[in-house]
């Protein structure tokens, strides 16, 4: 349906990415008590319990947090969503931890992006540390966020207050990390750089007002920056294919709702779906977008669907809602081509790693090394080698423990992203180019 149809904004889904510590919370915070999103009063309420606790400053970063748990600890550890409206979009900010141990949950962030907003501490020492070859964080995050599709990106260069709002700090930041984003696969035309301060609220969403910066920086603000962004390309025509991110079961019997973004097609009430890899068959009772009930979802959306007639057992994170006529396939052995990270340890055939895909988590073994790729061309440069060093490209068959839903890349790109970690760390990233059993 065009959206004049239903008279509503393109849906934006934009994921911020970044550092732990860089800003993220603060940043959203700001940005959604600046649209109007949040009222003076909940900041205030946020600000009271930080005090509490002693951690004043995280006034914003916790109007986003969740949980207690997440709130003791100070780090965002689910996907949090909030929206807004710009002139040109509804913007479902998807608020990812930048934590080591939750790259996972950043990646679910990620993988139901349109686009990022990419968040740099400038002070000195920080940008240095996301920026170190082995691990930093920045590094693994524009990595990640390209790998998942993600081309266009919005550098927020924050904390430029304790900087001095120095023009040669944004212009070191700009030419280093210009440089790097060209190497994940980023054109310099859909990347744009942002200088600005979340907490003194520089260059949010007006134009700076303290003369340090206003003296260089002209705009775009952060608001027009995302209002620059090209519209996402959506799949409207194929049939439904909606990864489940989360379910949440209510007391009221049989009643499930499944979480998640639509990657095809479109469901409304009344639809029937099914269920995979559990197969179960159910209706949707209702849909909900921004904690609203809407007639229709399409392919973009983030929504929760409430299904009736079906034993909520069936719906688990992981799966996959679609079109009874069109299931989607469920494979417990791949192949793979994937770009091998910074590792020091080698891949091997026999190698256990765990397989991330959507939103599915399963324990794989390396079966094969099938082939050494040119990192470029993509041409085969030597067959069958014993083991995978970092920066190496490949093509490698892997046995999972249990049997996820997929899609061969070519088919459905977002189904078919694949992302291999070890020991807490990521350690390839890749998409299924065959799906072999
Ligand atoms: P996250 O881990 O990326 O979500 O980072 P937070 O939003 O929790 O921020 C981490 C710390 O940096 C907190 O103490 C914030 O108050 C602080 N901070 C965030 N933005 C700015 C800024 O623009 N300037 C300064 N000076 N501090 C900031």
């Amino acid at each position: 349906l065009p959206d004049q149809v239903e008279n509503r904004l393109n849906q934006l889904n934009l994921a911020i990415v970044g550092h732990v510590d860089s800003g993220k919370s603060t940043l959203s915070g700001r940005l959604l008590h600046l649209l109007g999103r949040i009222s003076q009063k909940e900041i205030h309420k946020y600000e009271k319990e930080a005090k509490l606790l002693g951690k004043g400053s995280f006034a914003y970063a916790w109007a986003l947090d969740e949980s207690a748990e997440e709130r003791e600890r100070g780090i965002t550890m689910t996907v949090a969503v909030a929206y807004f409206n710009t002139k040109k979009y509804h913007v479902v900010l998807l608020d990812s931890p930048g934590h080591k141990d939750f790259v996972p949950n950043m990646i679910s962030g990620a993988t139901q992006a349109d686009a990022a907003i990419l968040v740099i501490d400038a002070s000195i020492g920080s940008f240095e540390t996301g920026m170190d070859a082995t691990g930093g964080q920045t590094r693994e995050h524009a990595q990640l966020i390209r790998s998942f599709g993600v081309d266009q990106i919005v550098v927020a260069i924050n904390k430029m207050d304790v900087v001095k709002y120095a023009k040669e700090r944004f212009d070191m930041i700009k030419l280093q990390l210009g440089t790097f984003l060209r190497t994940c696969g980023f054109k310099d035309s859909s990347v744009s750089w942002i200088p600005l301060s979340a907490m003194e609220n520089q260059n949010l969403v007006a134009a700076p007002s303290d003369v340090r910066l206003f003296s260089w920086c002209q705009g775009p603000c952060l608001l027009d920056a995302i209002d620059s962004l090209q519209n996402p390309a959506r799949d409207y025509s194929r049939p439904l294919l909606m990864p489940i991110c989360d379910v949440i079961k209510s007391q009221t019997q049989g009643q499930v709702s499944a979480c998640g973004k639509l990657e095809a097609g479109a469901l409304r009430s009344g639809s029937k779906v099914l269920v995979m890899p559990s197969r179960g068959i159910g209706t949707v009772r209702s849909v909900e977008r921004d904690s609203q009930v809407c007639s229709i979802a399409r392919a973009g959306d983030n929504v929760g669907v409430s299904l009736q007639g079906i034993d909520g057992s069936h719906v688990m994170a992981g799966g996959v809602l679609c079109h009874p006529d069109f299931p989607v396939a469920v494979a417990n052995h791949l192949e793979v081509k994937i770009l091998v990270l910074d590792i020091t340890t080698p891949i091997l055939v026999g190698s256990q790693l765990e397989f991330h895909i959507h939103h599915a988590k399963e324990a794989a073994r390396v079966v094969k090394i099938l082939s050494l790729l040119d990192p470029k061309t993509g041409k085969v440069t030597k067959k069958a080698p014993r083991f995978l060093m970092a920066k190496q490209s490949a093509v490698v068959e892997v046995a999972l423990h249990e049997a996820v839903c997929v899609e061969e890349y070519s088919t459905c790109r977002a189904l078919g992203r694949v992302f291999l970690r070890s020991s807490g760390r990521t350690v390839a990233l890749g998409v299924v180019t065959r799906i072999i059993k």
